[in-house]
């Protein structure tokens, strides 16, 4: 992701700290944190830790307000397979997934590269997935002024193949529909068909 820069989120002491951590964490689980593949692990971990939640420095409200234009065009705008990766937030582990949204404008429509770096700067926190469609939702609603807004995420949770229930090839889907898209059972059959066709 070039467009995020080394050390927007974590200062040098915090991934002094982050570090420091880490080679707690290598001795607890009965590592020698000083044989040489471990040696600068805790620094690479904070700096992967930098980038992965990188989302903590974007402003998404700024991120889209010099990219609203008015235009006469009032048919679905859809976006789908913007791939993902975040964090969550009850294990750390990662979840990957595709992210798909759709908006019924209102004179309002955003630059097309907008969505992705939304759904990017929500994906890089910690994160439950089922919060972070509702915040994609509810931003598009609250600065495009839309008809209607839908966003589906689906994305396979490493803590639930890794670990605990060990199904690697569940797939979580997760949808937040508002406006028409809520009130209107066509628009949202629309949408759905796009989804199931694509
Ligand atoms: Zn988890």
């Amino acid at each position: 992701m070039a467009e995020y820069e080394d050390g927007v989120v974590l200062s040098a002491s915090c991934k002094s700290v982050v570090a420091d951590a880490v080679t707690h964490i290598l001795r607890a689980v009965g590592e020698n944190p000083d044989r040489e593949g471990l040696v600068d692990t805790p620094k690479r971990v904070a700096k992967s830790y930098d980038e992965l939640l990188a989302g903590y420095s974007v402003d998404p409200v700024a991120l889209l307000n010099n990219a609203l234009f008015d235009v006469e065009y009032d048919e679905m705008v859809l976006v789908t397979d913007i791939d993902f990766h975040s964090l969550c937030e009850h294990h750390m582990l990662p979840f990957i997934g595709k992210g798909h949204v759709a908006y019924l404008p209102d004179k309002t429509v955003v630059g097309l590269s907008k969505i992705p770096r939304i759904v990017d700067a929500f994906a890089r926190r910690l994160q439950v997935q089922e919060r972070m469609t509702r915040q994609i939702a509810e931003l598009l609603d609250e600065l495009i002024k839309p008809k209607g807004v839908a966003v589906v995420l689906e994305a396979h949770h490493m803590c639930m193949s890794m670990r605990g229930a060990r199904k690697p090839n569940a797939l979580m889907r997760t949808s937040s529909v508002l406006g028409a898209f809520r009130s209107d059972a066509r628009t949202r059959a629309e949408f759905f068909d796009h989804l199931k066709t694509k």
